[in-house]
């Protein structure tokens, strides 16, 4: 209980239950429930009376007139409709060792767009168990914070952590319409979470370096509903996409935003010649095999294969070794070897002449008598455009794969929100550029 600061006047006493009278209602009282006001920061309030019921401080509150008879969700003023359905509580940031609740009665209107509906009220939003401050305080806590520390602080669980910061987030969203102003750059990518079965969509600003869009499933669908919040007029000013190829990303992108320019990925391009080499090695090795040429069957066995993926500047003595004897005793690996490693050689840095490196490598490539080689040159074939941009503009995907390294890392503490929209809402809070504030403090 806290006790009388006058001496005189008991400043708050104990009572249970909802009650008029309380502290607020003469004398004393008045400047009391004005103390109470600016130490909960409840603006737009009335503290109607306030007490103490074991460890927890009750505040009784409503908002002020002019703050009344708004819509719940879009806070138009509506007509009124009927007094609710009796006393409803939320939980308040703890004042020193003491929980905090309001307590009051909240008003149901009628509004033209959301038909019957509870009232707006100052200190919560709508549909929250939790005031704002709390709301706030908790998410800014979930940015900056390990869960634990969240959890443990507020005195809440990790699941109601992640329906606060769904709801931060989307008033958020709601009030920052324009994080979308001004892109120009974008990299587009898949990412899988739950063990691999399911994606979400990403979307990254190549510019700042932000997430801009987080998804569930990886359908034209859901990257359609990125393009429909960027709007027609910002989508027209997209300039470069830059995506894996995936076919799904190429046809939305056509679609919606045909003049911006497609930039495949190169390391995407490096990894299919990686792939090449390594079923022109498991070929080889069969056919030794078969020809009963154990000794080669061997050399060519799945250890050689990090000899052949390396960079030459990263080769141990082994495998440098390993190497000059591939080139040795077996031509094609070899060739197929030089191949990858003229691939690598076409996405270094450069200028336009890049471009004519891979018509060169392709033709090479269609030649070289290497099926996985051949198949693939015939599978880029519908891409040169795209890599030639990519070569061009000087764009890759990296900065898309870096933010997905961090969503993986997130999606393990989030794992525990068992809701796709909470994991979204947790990867947009630490990688969206969101302005998260403390309650009461400036923007600093
Ligand atoms: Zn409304």
């Amino acid at each position: 209980m806290i006790g009388a600061f006058d001496g005189r006047t008991p400043l708050l006493r104990l009572r249970s239950g909802l009650s008029k009278a309380g502290i607020g209602s003469e004398g004393n009282g008045v400047r009391v429930n004005k103390l109470i006001r600016v130490m909960l920061g409840l603006v737009d309030t009335v503290v109607v009376g306030a007490w103490v019921d074991g460890g927890v401080l009750v505040v009784e509150v409503r908002p002020k007139a002019y703050a009344e008879g708004r819509c719940g969700v879009c806070e138009q003023r509506c007509a009124g409709y009927d007094q609710g359905v009796g006393v409803r509580r939320w939980r308040a940031p703890d004042l020193g060792h003491l929980r905090v609740f309001l307590v009051g009665s909240v008003p149901r209107v009628r509004c033209p767009q959301h038909r019957v509906v509870l009232a707006r009220v100052p200190w919560a939003r709508h549909g929250a168990r939790h005031t704002r401050d709390f709301e706030d305080t908790t998410a800014w806590l979930a940015r900056h914070t390990s869960k634990s520390t969240v959890a443990r602080l507020m005195r809440v669980s990790w699941r109601t952590v992640g329906s606060i910061v769904t709801r931060v987030l989307a008033e958020l969203d709601t009030k920052a319409g324009d994080r979308l102003a001004g892109v120009r750059r974008i990299g587009i990518d898949e990412i899988s979470y739950k063990r691999g079965h399911k994606y979400l969509v990403v979307v990254v600003d190549h510019d700042t370096g932000r997430l801009l869009w987080l998804s569930p499933e990886r359908t034209k669908k859901s990257l359609g509903g990125f393009f429909d919040r960027l709007g027609e007029d910002r989508c027209a000013q997209l300039e470069l996409v830059s995506a894996d190829g995936a076919d799904w990303i190429a046809d939305m992108v056509g679609l919606r935003a045909p003049q911006a320019r497609q930039c495949m990925d190169p390391f995407h391009v490096v990894m299919w010649g990686m792939k090449a080499l390594d079923d022109t090695r498991r070929q080889v090795a069969a056919a030794a095999r078969r020809e009963g040429n154990a000794d080669l069957a061997k050399v060519l066995g799945p250890r050689c294969r990090f000899a052949l993926w390396k960079n030459p500047g990263d080769l141990t003595t082994r495998q440098r070794a390993t190497l000059a004897e591939i080139e040795r005793i077996n031509g094609p690996l070899f060739r197929a070897y030089l191949l990858k490693e003229q691939l690598r050689a076409v996405f270094a840095p450069g200028g336009a002449e890049r471009g004519v490196y891979l018509d060169q490598w392709l033709r090479w490539a269609r030649t070289s008598g290497l099926s996985a080689f051949v198949d693939l040159a015939y599978r880029m074939e519908p891409y040169v455009d795209e890599i030639k941009n990519a070569l061009r503009y000087r764009l890759s995907n990296a900065r898309v794969e870096s933010i997905n390294t961090k969503i993986r890392l997130l999606t393990r503490i989030a794992f525990g929100f068992k809701s796709v929209s909470a994991l979204i809402a947790i990867a947009m809070l630490h990688l969206g550029g969101y302005d998260l504030r403390l309650p009461g403090r400036a923007p600093t």
